[in-house]
């Protein structure tokens, strides 16, 4: 069974997918990961996302590992290294460009083809996998994205300010959902989850329910 969670920065997908193929014993894809770490070998080849061609022969040249939690570039884990502000913003950079998409599409199918699998990001019910059996679409207030993704790179040590994350949340958003080539979106089978007021736990309860009660249909 392919489960999708897609929805904008901060909106809790992460958090929510992982636990969520925790309890269900799925497999995790955290597909934000993958443009996070082509963004990355970008910025280490020199490439500037503007120079499109360079940045589509790094995405196809690139070997990226996905392991539980953990991604590999070229062998190398740089988990941490792509969770910092500045690839945040790279990684929405390189992910309007089509030739760049198409190899991570056709990477995320492979991964989990044959596999119960959670997958999270911005087109996973639309476009990568139309054919899931469950969708949810997570949003939650602009403010309450930017306090939690402030607390996320606190914990990693790092200082930013409330606007300047902000900021930063409604660039990536406007620039996600603007684009030419998948856009983020809800699938029209998707179920909408506004997680402003719900903690984690609440969110995956409601996930798992829906999850077991199509389990249990089409068994
Ligand atoms: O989810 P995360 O914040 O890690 O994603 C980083 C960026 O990667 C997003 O802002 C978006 O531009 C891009 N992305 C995407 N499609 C996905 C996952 C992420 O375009 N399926």
């Amino acid at each position: 069974m392919i489960v999708t969670i897609d929805g904008p920065a901060g909106s809790g997908k992460s958090t929510a997918a992982r636990r969520l193929a925790e309890r269900l014993g799925f497999r995790f894809l955290d597909t934000g990961a993958m443009y996070r770490a082509v963004a990355l070998a970008c910025v280490r080849a020199g490439v500037d996302p503007e120079d499109r061609p360079a940045a589509v022969e790094v995405a196809r040249r690139v070997r990226l590992t996905l392991q539980e939690g953990h991604i590999l570039l070229d062998g190398q884990d740089v988990s941490e290294a792509i969770r910092t502000a500045e690839a945040s913003v790279a990684a929405s950079r390189v992910a309007v460009i089509a030739g760049v998409r198409d190899a991570m599409v056709e990477l995320q199918r492979q991964t989990a083809d044959g596999l119960d699998i959670v997958t999270e990001g911005r087109d996973q019910g639309t476009i990568v996998f139309p054919q899931a059996e469950c969708k949810f679409f997570l949003t939650a207030a602009p403010d309450e994205r930017a306090r939690r993704r402030q607390r996320e790179l606190e914990r990693k040590g790092t200082t930013h300010s409330f606007d300047e994350i902000l900021a930063q949340i409604l660039d990536r958003d406007q620039r996600d959902a603007s684009r030419d080539v998948a856009p983020l979106r809800a699938a029209e089978d998707a179920i909408h989850l506004d997680t402003s007021m719900l903690d984690p736990d609440e969110v995956v309860a409601v996930m798992e329910s829906t999850v077991r009660a199509r389990q249990s249909t089409s068994a």
